[in-house]
């Protein structure tokens, strides 16, 4: 009986993410697939945009009656999205996460980001806010290699 591992999301309950694991073995494990440094992270419901903050302890563990039913149609990765605080005067950094297809051009990314309502997200220094982000300047989209490369297609559309 395969079950897999997902994110619950915090604003509007619904399944945004299959978390990425390594391999088959640690999904019978049921070893959450977090990465190694254990620290939160911020990702961001594709269905509501609402971004919270997420430890491995969220990580909920589903059923699934055949793994055909999770295989990726397109490959997914987790990436990251990095953007100054607005803080006044703050140098440090704000991150999200989000799940998305592989390739996807940064406008992508921008759009996640500017659509997103943050509930308590705090920047590099501490600097806690909710709302939709405000702030100018660079913004930064990488993969997220902290994260293993396998990821999981939503069973749910
Ligand atoms: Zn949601
Ligand atoms: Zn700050």
């Amino acid at each position: 009986m395969p079950f897999y591992p997902v994110l619950l999301c915090k604003a509007c309950g619904s399944q945004p993410s299959w978390l990425p694991f390594p391999s088959p073995d640690e999904t019978t494990q049921r070893k959450v697939p977090w990465p190694r440094d254990g620290k939160p992270r911020h990702f961001v419901c594709p269905r509501c945009s609402r971004g919270c903050e997420y430890s491995a302890e969220d990580c909920h563990w589903l059923h699934v009656g055949s793994p055909d039913q999770v295989l990726p149609s397109k490959p997914l990765a987790v990436y990251r999205i990095s953007f100054p605080c607005d803080k006044e005067r703050c140098a440090g950094l704000m991150h999200i996460q989000a799940l998305m297809t592989e390739g996807l051009p940064r406008q992508a990314f921008l759009h996640v980001l500017f659509r997103a309502y943050l509930i308590n997200i705090s920047c590099e220094r501490g600097h806690v806010r909710s709302g939709p982000w405000r702030g100018n300047g660079p913004i930064e989209v990488q993969q997220d290699s902290n994260w293993d490369l396998q990821c999981l297609q939503r069973l749910t559309a």
